[in-house]
């Protein structure tokens, strides 16, 4: 199938307006369908105006599982692909499915280069309520994500690890209708994150793929049973095309460690390559030991997990893991003497401090809404206001580097009326006030104290039992039941 439509002889032609319309209506898109839609994102023969109302369609409708294959392989396919084999190392990947204050992605990559595996990581933006891995890279001046396949295998040659975009040659397809999801509300769908997420990484040509995926109030797929149902649904789906992959699922019911935003996330993370071990940062060290534990398992240089994970914590303690990050930041374009005083290099437009109106314990946190309090800080972006958005511009607005909020306080934590609970930073005094409105609308003090909170990890999905658990869910796919 070419992307006008016309197909092989004998097969009548594809109109795109057909195809949502069939979506609409509840219908399932044949593989030949789903990957005329890609190849017009891809290449731009769709115009956005069809491919949102197809997306949609598809979130209100949902896809089968048949479907969501089709559409991951279609979006891996739809350009360039990468192949690690002449790197000489086990090349293992790790991926988020979104979260607030998630910055594993710049531990457990340096984690593992140092531990020996080779991780070719293309990653994504800030999407919906979530932060970015590129935004925050690119708060460093001069990181550059945008790459051509030979620089991204000669950085992982260098490096080890090397963390990128997609481009217009490297999964293009998922570079469109990522910004389409972004801006359409068409985000929190199982379907559509199982094929963004996985095209991604199959065009990696990974040996293995560690998925964490998240569950609790910051989300895209809050409840449990619909976060095991992406989980298996992703392990089953990556393992039928070949990759070995397991999934965590992981507890996203408050922000990760103490910094939301871009610049702050990297400097937080500094802080633990450098062997750091501040008190607010220890979910984000046991998250990212447990996960680069697995990489390192997969990779085939420890006997299991557990063991993968002591390798982890003896490369961020000896230094090895800051090298590798150190290097690889270098290797992609970056100033890192902004590395020498990282508070001083912070530099906000507009701070606020939030205090306690109350005195009692932290008992919830709407981790969703703080996630677009961080967003509309000035961390995430606005799309352009023109009223026709050309394709060609469907890139990325610019985020404000220094965006973002710094929390005093977690959940669970008994607080002082008056004492501070959290620091924003913000572009304007406008985003700054929406910004901190959005934050104490999230955040309830109670004068009990809340139950313990559920545990970082609870449950581990392996080819073993996703795919009963998928042939045992009745679903297909669809964001409602
Ligand atoms: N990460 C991605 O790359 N895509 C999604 O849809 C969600 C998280």
């Amino acid at each position: 199938m070419n992307p006008k439509g016309m197909p092989p002889s004998g097969e009548s032609p594809l109109h795109a307006i057909d195809l949502i319309r069939k979506k609409r209506d509840g219908g399932a898109l044949e593989p030949r369908e789903i990957g005329f839609l890609v190849a017009g994102a891809a290449g731009g023969s769709i115009p956005v105006e069809q491919l949102s109302a197809w997306l949609m369609a598809a979130w209100l409708r949902g896809l089968s599982l048949d479907e969501i294959r089709a559409l991951t392989l279609a979006m891996r396919d739809s350009g360039e692909r990468f192949d690690p084999s002449r790197l000489g190392r086990t090349a293992v990947d790790k991926h988020s499915t979104g979260g607030v204050g998630d910055k594993t992605s710049f531990l457990v990559a340096p984690i593992a280069a140092a531990c020996g595996i080779a991780v070719p990581m293309i990653s994504g933006r800030a999407l919906g309520h979530t932060g970015g891995t590129l935004d925050k890279l690119e708060s460093i001046p001069g990181y550059r994500t945008a790459l051509s396949l030979a620089e991204f295998e000669a950085i992982l040659q260098g490096c080890g690890a090397s963390i990128v975009s997609q481009t217009l040659s490297l999964v293009p397809a998922d570079r469109v209708l990522y910004a389409l999801r972004d801006r359409t509300g068409t985000v929190e769908s199982p379907g559509l994150i199982c094929a963004s997420i996985l095209s991604k990484k199959l065009a990696a040509g990974l040996d293995a793929l560690v998925l964490d995926v998240k569950t609790g109030s910051g989300a895209f797929l809050r409840k449990r049973e619909e976060a095991e149902y992406l989980a298996a649904l992703m392990v089953a789906t990556a393992e039928a095309a070949g990759t070995r992959t397991v999934a965590l699922l992981t507890d996203m019911g408050q922000p990760l460690g103490h910094a939301a935003g871009n610049w702050i996330e990297i400097a937080e993370c500094l802080e633990l390559l450098r062997g750091g071990r501040p008190a607010h940062s220890e979910d984000i060290r046991q998250l990212s030991l447990v996960l680069a534990g697995w990489m390192i398992h997969l990779g085939g240089k420890a006997p299991s997990p557990e063991a993968g994970s002591r390798l982890a914590e003896a490369a961020l303690t000896d230094g090895s893991a800051l090298a590798a990050f150190m290097k690889m930041v270098d290797a992609h374009g970056a100033d890192i003497s902004v590395f020498d005083d990282t508070d001083a290099f912070h530099r906000p437009d507009v701070t606020n401090v939030l205090n306690a109106w109350d005195s009692g314990y932290i008992a919830d946190m709407d981790t969703t809404t703080i996630g677009w309090a961080v967003q509309r800080s000035g961390a995430g972006r606005e799309p352009a206001a023109e009223s026709e958005v050309p394709r060609e511009s469907l890139g990325w607005e610019p985020v404000d580097p220094h965006a973002g909020i710094i929390f005093h306080a977690r959940r669970g934590d008994h607080v002082e009326q008056g004492r501070p609970l959290a620091t924003l930073y913000a572009t304007t005094p406008d985003k700054l006030a929406e910004s901190t409105a959005l934050l104490k609308q999230a955040i309830h003090i109670s004068k009990e104290p809340p139950p313990p909170p559920p545990p970082l990890i609870q449950r581990v999905f392996t080819r073993e039992n996703a795919e009963a658990y998928i042939a045992g869910a009745d679903k297909v796919g669809r964001n409602r039941e």
